[in-house]
């Protein structure tokens, strides 16, 4: 015999947890938000998010808010009815869920992991300052920032040595942060002469007319330079020209600590939240999401698929730090040294925060689990799992 089925579209992604369901059209970025508070409402859409078909038996029959709710559903395209035998819709579901596992057992691992490096950070130790320029403390842990006095240097031949060994055959991104030797930089551009090299630099430590000479044979450039609200606008304009009309592209970015420094950012010049401990009130009014921050962002298929299996804010990225070790982020322990053999380096990434998703507590319990962004450099910094005030 024909039921009468309600199924939801193939765009369209459905999740929930005790208090709230979200249903969400990836193509067109609309959702539907709506409260659980009704028993009928919550059984029903359980079980239409547990079904392997997103298709559940539905009867006009059925309680109002069930009934409200596939209509809603339908007005916004995301679902409808069906006569017939049960539809099968393919739910949204990574094809490999144990890629991890696999993975390990893969023999051709080294092959696959090398293919998934897409950017390379090599710290080189900037000019000796007595700290870093604009005043705090290990910026690294939180984003791309040349560190001063950090206690070493890159040792040209381990590294030079180590990068003959391996071919990163999907790399588009090389970032320097600090002064480089000329060596260095050779060596790696005459592996990789395609890709974006990021220069990373502090205001101070900037000197133009070297920059442009050193890197005069590399084509695709970018700079980026950290000031302090010290510095003044007609320096930064000046320093600005000088590199367009060298066709070098550049940025300006400050890192901020609270409202004052906000405000005393210069035009053009980008704000960036520094995390000091005592500034979790500047995080929660600007960096913590909302339900409406995280819905007004444009979600595909392709992105929640990639937050329930990687974490893209640091999947493909490798650090090569002067202590001469590697890393997949500087907040966790390092893969290896240089010297090390690729392998076991390579292997280590697959423990590493490539794969940190948010499956922990507030997160594994909430409707909005894979359509948040991957946790963040603040995140593990801060020592909160979840910045925003959906769930506290
Ligand atoms: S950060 Fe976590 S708790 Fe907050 S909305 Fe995103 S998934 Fe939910």
């Amino acid at each position: 015999m024909n039921n009468s089925y309600f199924y939801l579209e193939p765009y369209a992604y459905i999740d929930c947890d005790d208090e709230k369901a979200i249903v969400y059209d990836t193509l067109s970025g609309q959702s539907l938000c709506l409260a659980l508070s009704d028993k009928h409402l919550y059984a029903f859409v359980n079980e239409l998010k547990n079904s392997l078909s997103k298709s559940v038996i539905f009867d006009k029959t059925f309680p109002d808010s069930v009934v409200c709710f596939v209509k809603q559903c339908r007005d916004l395209f995301m679902g409808d009815i069906w006569e017939g035998p049960q539809p099968f819709i393919a739910p949204f579901k990574p094809k490999y869920m144990n890629t991890v596992d696999v993975l390990k057992k893969n023999e051709d691992l080294v092959y696959k992991v090398i293919g998934m490096v897409s950017h390379l950070v090599i710290m080189q130790e900037g000019k000796k300052q007595d700290k870093n320029i604009v005043g705090i403390e290990n910026p690294i842990n939180q984003f791309l920032f040349p560190l001063c006095n950090f206690g070493g240097k890159i040792e040209l031949s381990l590294f030079c040595g180590q990068m003959s060994k391996i071919y990163f055959d999907k790399l588009k991104t090389v970032s320097i942060l600090g002064d480089f030797e000329d060596g260095l930089l050779q060596s790696i551009y005459k592996d990789y002469p395609g890709v974006d090299y990021c220069f990373y630099y502090q205001f101070e430590q900037f000197d133009t007319e070297w920059f442009l000479l050193h890197t005069n044979y590399i084509k695709r450039k970018h700079v980026l330079i950290w000031v302090n609200p010290q510095v003044q606008p007609i320096m930064i304009n000046e320093t600005k020209e000088k590199l367009r009309h060298n066709g070098v592209p550049c940025s300006f970015l400050s890192a901020v600590c609270n409202e004052n420094d906000l405000m005393n950012v210069a035009d053009g010049v980008v704000s960036v939240p520094f995390y000091n401990k005592t500034n979790i009130g500047l995080f929660k009014k600007n960096v913590f999401l909302t339900e409406r921050d995280i819905l007004s962002q444009k979600i595909t298929e392709e992105d929640i698929l990639n937050n329930m299996m990687i974490n893209s804010n640091f999947f493909g990225e490798l650090y090569f730090m002067p202590d001469n070790r590697v890393y997949a982020n500087p907040n966790t322990d390092s893969l290896g040294c240089f010297g090390d053999d690729w392998h076991d380096i390579l292997y280590n990434l697959l423990d590493s925060c490539w794969f940190k998703t948010r499956d922990m507590k507030p997160c594994s319990n909430c409707a909005f689990q894979y359509l948040c962004p991957p946790p963040s450099n603040y995140e593990i910094v801060i020592g909160k799992p979840n910045l925003c005030t959906v769930k506290s």
